[in-house]
């Protein structure tokens, strides 16, 4: 579990992060790194931003909508009861009156930082719906049932290294211990490396290096939960559930495009929760040339990550670079996390290279199409507008992705799908996947909270299905 004195909140030293190499390929490479994925018992919830939003309906059925991207197998009605329990499980605070699905929170709001207040204001000038964000984050201190005690947020600014108070939600401080009450047992520190299959093909034990011993565990059912690049990275590499080619396929990730300004206030934004201020106006834009849509967000980045950001997205680089950063405290920004279709050729391979553990590398290749293009441009006009109302000046655009989904698309066995509606490999049937690789489609949501109810509802069919004798 996360010990804050294992570990630092400084961003240049924090350890939270997977840091082995990843190979990115295409007109718009993937930056990997802190920014993509974690590694720990608890894996990137424990660095991640905590920003909550639900999954909006229409981009469960938005091929239907739009006749671009892909369906989900189920929709918001099949969900609904487990978005649910995540939120009281992980503990999701809100405004009282949210605009986009009333009141729903069992916290108030969490503080808003400096850029937030300038969200708002720019917002109210060019008549943007804006509202305190949903976030995982514990405005009181809790203790409840079988989960650790935790404290409130403290405003501290830290979430990208870890919380120290327990206020931020992950796996950490609440299904694990739920699972550990109920008798999982943590094996921590191990990497998985093989499995061992029956003459019938099913998988009959995993094999995972712990100190640099290699240990075999027997299972009646494997679910292989890595991550959107280790799992379908692992699959490949012990060419398992992949007869339709479909493993890799399909790879995915949000256009988080910023637009960042200069102010003549102090913004200060290493201090105060980052994203407590949101607008979901844009999942649909009146004026759309594009289908989906995208969410805004007020921001707070560190220093070193600001200074990465800026020099990859923005084409910053020595003395222009190091003249925005003197002025750090005065500056601000807001971002979007927009739609990604899902295209066949955006994929995650094999490289020739092997990582320490004797497995290949992973490489993804990714290029924004036509519709993440025409999203790109909508939420750059807006966003430019929004901070222009603001008082920013010296405005400026950072292009930037974030997150890693799909590989392991969920869907029917006849359209190709890696995995049924239930999780389940479609050729192996105790192999379970269950995280950000099972995504048809992206969603214009943040995609936390939809995975733990996914991965709710993975763990209750896989339950029925044993109750039932089916297993
Ligand atoms: C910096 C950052 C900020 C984010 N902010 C937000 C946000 O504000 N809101 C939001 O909704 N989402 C956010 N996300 C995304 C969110 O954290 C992810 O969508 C989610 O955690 C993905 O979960 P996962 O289970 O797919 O993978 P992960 O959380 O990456 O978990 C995979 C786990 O598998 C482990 N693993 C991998 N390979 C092996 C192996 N061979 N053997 C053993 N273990 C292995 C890893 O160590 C890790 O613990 C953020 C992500 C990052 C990185
Ligand atoms: S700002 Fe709040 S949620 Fe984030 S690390 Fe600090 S105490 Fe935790």
């Amino acid at each position: 579990m996360f010990d804050s004195a294992e570990h630092t909140p400084d961003e240049t030293t924090a350890d939270l992060y997977w840091m082995e190499e990843r190979l990115s390929g295409g007109q718009d490479p993937i930056a990997f790194g802190a920014n993509n994925s974690g590694q720990g018992v608890g894996g990137s919830l424990l660095h991640w931003g905590a920003f909550c939003p639900r999954p909006d309906p229409r981009d469960l059925a938005l091929e239907s909508e739009t006749g671009l991207g892909r369906d989900w197998p189920f929709g918001w009605d099949a969900l609904a009861s487990y978005i649910e329990a995540v939120e009281a499980v992980v503990g999701v605070s809100g405004a009282m009156n949210y605009p986009w699905g009333g009141s729903r929170f069992a916290y108030p709001p969490v503080m808003r930082n400096a850029p937030a207040h300038a969200m708002e204001k720019g917002a109210k000038a060019v008549g943007l719906t804006v509202s305190d964000a949903p976030a995982a984050v514990l405005s009181r201190d809790r203790l409840a049932g079988t989960t650790p005690f935790r404290g409130h947020c403290i405003n501290c600014g830290a979430c990208h290294q870890g919380c120290r108070t327990g206020a931020k939600g992950g796996a950490d401080n609440s299904f694990l211990p739920m699972a550990v009450a109920s008798g999982a047992r943590i094996i921590a520190n191990a990497r998985v490396i093989d499995v061992e299959r029956d003459v019938g093909g099913r998988i009959k034990a995993v094999i995972y290096r712990r100190h640099e011993q290699d240990h075999r565990l027997d299972c009646r059912a494997l679910f292989l939960c890595a991550g959107g690049v280790e799992t379908p990275r692992l699959l490949l590499n012990w060419g398992l559930g992949n007869a339709s080619g479909e493993v890799g396929r399909n790879f995915m990730t949000h256009v988080a495009t910023q637009v960042w300004g200069q102010f003549d206030a102090d913004m200060s934004m290493n201090r105060g929760y980052p994203s407590s201020l949101i607008s979901e106006q844009m999942v649909r834009p009146r004026d759309a040339d594009f289908a989906g849509g995208y969410l805004i967000q007020s921001l707070g980045v560190m220093p070193v990550t600001l200074a990465g950001g800026f020099a990859r997205g923005a084409g910053l680089w020595g003395a222009p670079l190091v003249e925005r950063l003197r002025n750090y405290r005065r500056l601000a920004g807001i971002g979007i996390n927009g739609e990604c279709l899902p295209h066949d050729d955006n994929r995650l391979t094999l490289s020739d290279e092997v990582d320490d553990l004797g497995l290949r590398k992973a490489r993804i290749d990714f290029s924004y199409g036509e519709n993440e293009r025409r999203l790109d441009a909508h939420a750059r006009k807006t966003l430019t507008a929004l901070w222009a109302a603001a008082g920013a000046q010296d405005i400026f655009a950072v292009a930037r992705s974030a997150h890693t989904i799909g590989g392991c698309r969920m869907g029917d066995k006849s359209d190709g799908a890696v995995v049924d509606a239930d999780g389940c490999s479609v050729e192996i049937d105790n192999l379970y996947l269950c995280d950000n690789s099972v995504f048809p489609s992206a969603l214009s949501a943040n995609p936390a909270l939809t995975l733990m109810a996914v991965a709710l509802r993975t763990a209750d069919r896989f339950l029925h299905r044993t109750r039932t004798g089916d297993f």
